[in-house]
């Protein structure tokens, strides 16, 4: 992992790297049974190099809590590592020459289930553009032997009043999954 981290501080393959103020390669525990993957670093992430310290990192701590799950214990992370100016939504071309560092970083870790929070997670995970979020509730998929469950990212309470509970109910049958022999 150390590598992969080194590879991400001295990464120019897209523009963000010259308007980035710190990667935000991710952090937790490289046993970990979890990881979560968000759609890229906010502002409070950029100016500390750590993922999900910001509003949406308070709010998901908020459910994490509520669920039993120990922040600790999990790999917190983004499709991309640098921040996209304005909080955008990463491009296509942007996400294709980040995700290697992802791809890397969950063969190191090897969890047992990937949470993705939002839609552009979710779709870079499962490698599938046409994908809509709400088709996505209360299922399970597979990337390889790693159980995937998709939900809203935390931000998304603020306009989705139903966002909460699903997120709720994303952590919990997330956390039943990785409990499993
Ligand atoms: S977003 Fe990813 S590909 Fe772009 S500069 Fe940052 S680490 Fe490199």
């Amino acid at each position: 992992m150390e590598s992969i981290v080194e590879e991400i501080r001295q990464c120019t393959r897209c523009p963000l790297c010259a308007t980035r103020n710190k990667v935000v390669p991710g952090e937790g525990p490289l046993n970990a049974k979890i990881i979560i993957i968000g759609e890229g670093p906010g502002e409070e992430n950029d100016k500390t190099g750590r993922p999900f310290v910001g509003r949406g990192g308070q709010i998901l701590d908020r459910f994490l809590m509520q669920v039993g799950l120990n922040r600790e214990e999990l790999y917190l992370t983004n499709i991309i590592k640098c921040r996209m100016p304005h909080n955008a939504t990463p491009s296509k071309n942007i996400v294709e020459k980040c995700i290697t560092f992802l791809d890397a970083q969950i063969k190191v870790i090897s969890p047992k289930v990937i949470i993705t929070l939002g839609l552009p997670a979710a779709k870079a995970i499962l490698d599938n553009a046409t994908l809509k979020l709400s088709d996505l509730k209360n299922r399970v998929f597979q990337r390889g032997n790693i159980k995937v469950i998709c939900t809203y990212h935390p931000s998304s309470i603020r306009y989705n009043k139903n966002a909460s509970q699903d997120i709720i109910n994303s952590l919990m049958i997330a956390k039943g999954l990785s409990n499993e022999e």
